[in-house]
């Protein structure tokens, strides 16, 4: 039996780890064993590759210089992956996994290339196929090379949040995607290098443009789509290649990025049509930003350590910044203290909350905060105007009553966590600047709120030591 045979049936058992590493992620308590199916796939798939590459070169004109080549670039890579895994930082994910879609787009690019300029021969009647799969898959691509780039600028604060509002940038969009179409048609008749270089550029621009458009607070949408358009990106080069393996998993992480788009825009009440079309529909916010709207309430942790004792109900708001702060351990620490002295506490989790899905989830798992006071928005959002205090600890965007009342922020129509119904609100920042939408929040001028300053995990600790 030959070398194909054995990567073929490798491929099958990666490609059936990599769906139950997709099963094993829907669940917090299946997660970890999740990771590992994926992780013992790609190790297996990657593997049966460099063996079917192996075996390809073997014995032809270089073939030493090939291997060396391909045994050098997956040691750099490997190498490079485990530093940054290993040095990223919680907060600094959603930028890592907006670079890593990057380079799926510039693969899928690069290999759209190489097939266009391969002198390999085509079955006549497959010529014209293989022409539109060079196109579609350098298309989809580059959209997500630049868009990728442009969500990590982004993410990192390198560029701002804002959306860019281009003059007449629905008909900007839609006029790429006709043009696409007719020059992939052309391309298909006459595959001239020009139309190539001409779809490359413009798929470019269109990538860069999509995202630009989107505003702070439709981010979390746009990091899902790219994860999905990287998956397209690689099933069109698993087509290209002709790899089973690269086809399947593109398709699912192609389909399952596509679904989480399609929950979170449902969540976050924002047309999905709008978001992957890079904001279409959406009008130019009002003026309304970051300044600020009248005066607010000063407290401090003794202060609110008394509150809490007095307490029945604390329900505990997490958010970037508590991420940020690392404040999890103390925030955890604190909710055992007061669970401990009879006060029912539960934490109210928004899905946009942090930089990433599940992002809240993850710390306070982390922190090991029982599954069971940790709720959903939509289990928690009734329950406020019966709750004494609850605390927002670095919490911004997702706790502004603007996206609840005022139709013309930037926000408006967002559902975010009603704690402004609850009698007392505590505010844990550092300053009054406003949350990754850049917006101001209301909220902090309520009569029944107060801004405990200062970096969260310090101020929690400082609750602790007054308790
Ligand atoms: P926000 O980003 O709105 O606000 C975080 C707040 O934390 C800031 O106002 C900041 O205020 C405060 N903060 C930062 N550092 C500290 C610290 N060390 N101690 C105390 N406070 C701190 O957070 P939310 O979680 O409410 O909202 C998430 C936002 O991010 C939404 O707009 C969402 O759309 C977006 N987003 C979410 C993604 C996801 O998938 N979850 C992905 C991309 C974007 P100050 O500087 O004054 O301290």
């Amino acid at each position: 039996m030959s070398v194909a045979f054995f990567a073929n049936a490798a491929y099958i058992v990666a490609a059936l780890l990599f769906i139950l590493s997709l099963a094993g992620l829907s669940h917090h308590e299946s997660s970890r064993t999740g990771l590992r199916f994926g992780m013992v796939g790609m190790a297996i798939a990657l593997l049966a590759t460099l063996w079917l590459t192996v075996g390809n070169l073997w014995g032809q004109a270089n073939a030493t210089l090939g291997i060396v080549i391909l045994v050098v670039a997956v040691v750099i890579g490997a190498a490079i992956g485990l530093w940054r895994a290993k040095v990223v930082e919680m907060t600094g994910m959603p930028e890592l996994i907006a670079l890593l879609h990057s380079f799926v787009g510039l693969a899928a690019v690069l290999i759209g290339w190489n097939g266009a300029l391969s002198t390999e021969e085509i079955a006549p009647e497959l010529v014209g196929i293989h022409h539109a799969e060079v196109f579609i898959g350098v298309f989809i691509g580059a959209v997500t090379f630049t868009g990728s780039i442009v969500a990590f600028l982004k993410l990192s604060a390198r560029i701002s949040s804002k959306p860019l509002m281009l003059p007449g940038k629905n008909a900007l969009n839609i006029g790429a995607l006709v043009a696409f179409v007719l020059l992939t048609a052309w391309y298909v008749i006459t595959p001239e290098l020009g139309l190539l270089i001409a779809v490359t550029a413009l798929a470019l621009l269109l990538g860069w443009h999509l995202v630009a458009s989107i505003g702070g607070g439709d981010m979390p949408v746009v990091v899902s789509m790219l994860n999905s358009y990287s998956g397209w990106a690689a099933a069109a080069a698993g087509f290209l290649l002709n790899n089973d393996l690269l086809i399947v998993t593109g398709a699912l992480v192609g389909s399952s990025g596509a679904y989480l788009s399609y929950i979170m825009c449902r969540a976050m009440n924002r047309s999905f049509i709008s978001v992957i079309a890079g904001g279409f529909g959406i009008e130019k916010p009002s003026a309304k930003g970051e300044e600020e709207e009248g005066e607010y309430r000063e407290t401090d942790a003794a202060s609110v350590a008394e509150l809490l004792a007095s307490a029945d109900t604390v329900v505990i708001t997490p958010g970037y910044g508590m991420a940020v702060a690392q404040a999890q351990y103390p925030v955890a620490e604190l909710a055992h203290q007061l669970r401990a002295k009879g006060v029912n506490v539960r934490f109210g989790i928004h899905p946009v909350a942090g930089r990433l899905p599940g992002h809240m989830n993850v710390l306070l798992a982390e922190a090991k905060v029982p599954y069971d006071i940790v709720l959903e928005m939509d289990e928690v959002n009734d329950d406020f105007a019966e709750t004494a205090v609850v605390l927002v600890i670095g919490a911004n965007d997702t706790c502004n009553p603007a996206a609840a009342e005022d139709p013309s922020s930037p926000i408006a129509g967002m559902p975010v966590l009603r704690v402004w119904e609850a009698d007392n609100v505590i505010v844990f920042k550092r300053s009054m600047a406003s949350g990754y939408a850049g917006v101001q929040n209301p909220l902090f001028f309520r009569d029944n709120a107060a801004m405990l300053f200062g970096d969260a995990k310090e101020r929690v600790e400082d609750i602790i030591k007054a308790l």
